[in-house]
């Protein structure tokens, strides 16, 4: 069965987009930690991270300081932070989470944001890469 990400891929689930190439994709984590809080994946379902070829896992470190750095320009933030956990999707996610505290690493306290605010918070991003 495919993953909830591959969904995503394919366009059978919504996601609120922020960069797409032909290998990977970011759009917004629906559970925030953080307003910003943006997941890169690889399109090739694979769920370990270090399971990944070695290419493909350097392209999505590549990938993901790109919007890392997108995210930094236009989300208020002490800086960028980067966690792979992968324990409740099994499809690899770097998470890019704009930092404020060490609160915001935890993946305790979340943000809850509006439509609107996703959509306002993804376009900023995507417009700032
Ligand atoms: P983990 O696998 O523990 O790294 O966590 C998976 C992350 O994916 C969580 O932060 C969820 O909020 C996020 N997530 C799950 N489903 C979706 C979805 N449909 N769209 C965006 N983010 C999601």
């Amino acid at each position: 069965m495919s993953s909830i990400f591959t969904k995503i891929i394919n366009g059978e689930i919504p996601c609120y987009k922020v960069a797409e190439t032909d290998d990977f994709l970011a759009f917004l984590d629906i559970n925030p930690n953080a307003k910003g809080h943006t997941l890169c994946i690889p399109k090739k379902e694979v769920d370990k991270i270090f399971d990944l070829d070695e290419e493909t896992y350097n392209a999505l470190m590549q990938f993901s300081r790109k919007v890392a750095i997108a995210i930094e320009k236009v989300i208020p933030c002490k800086r960028v932070g980067m966690s792979v956990i992968g324990l409740e999707v099994p499809h690899v996610h770097v998470h890019l989470i704009p930092l404020n505290s060490m609160e915001d690493a935890r993946f305790l306290n979340k943000e809850s944001l509006t439509k609107e605010e996703f959509e306002v918070t993804a376009k900023a991003i995507s417009n700032a890469l």
